[in-house]
């Protein structure tokens, strides 16, 4: 039937309808793995040294780093006093860290993922978060994913990865945890609640021991009595925050995205403020500087951020901030200046008559760049500008180059704007330390 006879059918006529839409409305849920070594350290240990194979190995003398399976058969743990393991584990073998080998084998799994997914989230050194939603047609199903990830680590870097396979991120990562040691565990969209809720409460990420307690004290064992004890329970017995996101779990609510480029968080820089002036036009210049400095090191980690956040001190030691999320990510200076002066102006009138001490700027909610975005969007001479200033300024000194409105400012001003990059200065001065000699 051709779609001329499709449209001649009655609208009601359910089965042609369907026929039609078939490949146009396919949904589709995010699919996540969590991905993790077992046993990172002690594995690493193992994989080098023959002889420790099939061993009890405790990585760390005087607190356990890591512990072989073969030790936690003893019941050792990570964390605990080596005193203890030892006494659980007599015929364990401990030995030092080498902090390289896991670092360059942290690093050869890690682009492993980059090869497997376009996103992928490090939470540590040794797990993290690939979102593989769309890439049936390439790449496989989630589980083939999944499969190939954990023999590529096994051939490749010689190394027993766990993954779990879901739509949420503390599904997967759950699975993963039950999949171990070595193990695959998927659970098939739909199936997360009959998943969760036989779990008992302490599985939970974030449910430490104290949680655990207090949870138990209110008659709380499995995810799901807490499903079923309604939010405001959850609330009255591990508080406000806390409550609302555990109930929220035992429903599978919490819908977080795989971010990637996850390793830092924010950039920021701060100045001390030497003199009380704090009028719109003396406090721009120090503004200005910050988002160069902090857009440049951004732009240079190869991130882009989508929060700006104002920080402010005041004589009497209170401090302030302010902030403002724009619609997209950028490191471009022009939009993040433009967001900075909006903050600052918004806060003028908290800062009148207000001895300011200190200005600060952050960039928080960072991404990875994709630089496809920001030329598509944003004019090119702005990018291309950036990149020439950055440029001088790598090469001949943060001072080289500045901007014209700002030529005129007072001298000493001018001298401290622009010293040498690094970590920020001025941070943990006095009130009335800044400029100086
Ligand atoms: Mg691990």
């Amino acid at each position: 039937m051709d779609q001329a006879d499709a449209r001649r059918r009655p609208a009601s006529h359910v089965p042609t309808v369907r026929y039609l839409c078939e490949h146009m409305f396919v949904h589709v849920g995010p699919t996540i793995l969590h991905a993790d070594l077992d046993a990172f350290f002690a594995s690493v240990e193992q994989r080098d040294d023959p002889r420790l194979r099939a061993r009890p190995v405790i990585v760390g003398g005087g607190v356990v780093l890591a512990a072989s399976y073969e030790a936690r058969a003893c019941g050792v743990k990570s964390a605990m006093s080596g005193a203890r393991a030892r006494r659980l584990c007599p015929q364990a073998i401990v030995v030092r860290p080498r902090w390289d080998a896991y670092v360059e084998a942290s690093r050869e799994v890690r682009a492993i993922f980059d090869r497997t997914s376009p996103i992928v989230e490090c939470i540590s050194i040794d797990e993290a978060f690939l979102d593989v939603t769309g890439m049936e047609r390439i790449a496989g199903s989630a589980e083939q994913i999944a499969r190939t990830l954990r023999s590529t680590v096994q051939s490749q870097v010689g190394l027993p990865i766990s993954v779990g396979v879901a739509s949420t991120k503390v599904v997967a990562k759950l699975a993963s945890g039950m999949a171990k040691p070595n193990g695959l565990l998927v659970v098939a969209p739909g199936t997360e609640i009959a998943f969760l809720h036989p779990l008992p409460v302490g599985k939970l990420w974030g449910v430490g021991a104290a949680t655990a307690e207090k949870l138990h004290r209110a008659g709380l064992h499995t995810v799901a009595d807490l499903a079923r004890a309604g939010e405001p329970a959850l609330v009255a017995a591990i508080g406000r925050a806390a409550g609302r996101h555990l109930y929220a779990v035992a429903h599978n609510r919490v819908v977080r995205p795989v971010r990637s480029g996850r390793g830092r968080r924010s950039l920021g820089s701060q100045r001390a403020l030497g003199w009380p002036g704090t009028a719109p036009g003396e406090l721009e210049p120090v503004l200005a500087a910050l988002v160069d400095r902090v857009t440049r090191r951004t732009r240079r980690a190869g991130l882009a951020g989508r929060t700006v956040v104002l920080r402010m001190r005041f004589e009497d030691f209170t401090r302030a901030t302010r902030s403002r999320t724009m619609h997209r990510a950028t490191a471009s200076t022009e939009p993040v200046l433009a967001t900075a002066r909006t903050l600052l102006a918004a806060a003028q009138p908290f800062i009148d008559g207000r001895p300011l001490t200190l200005l600060g700027l952050t960039l928080t909610n960072l991404e990875r760049d994709s630089g496809q975005l920001a030329l598509a969007l944003e004019r090119r001479d702005r990018a291309a500008l950036d990149g020439a200033l950055d440029e001088i300024r790598e090469r001949f000194g943060p001072g080289t180059v500045s901007r014209a409105a700002y030529v005129d400012s007072d001298d000493s001003l001018a001298a401290w704007l622009m010293p040498g990059d690094g970590a920020p200065t001025g941070a943990g001065l006095g009130p009335r330390a800044g400029p100086g000699p």
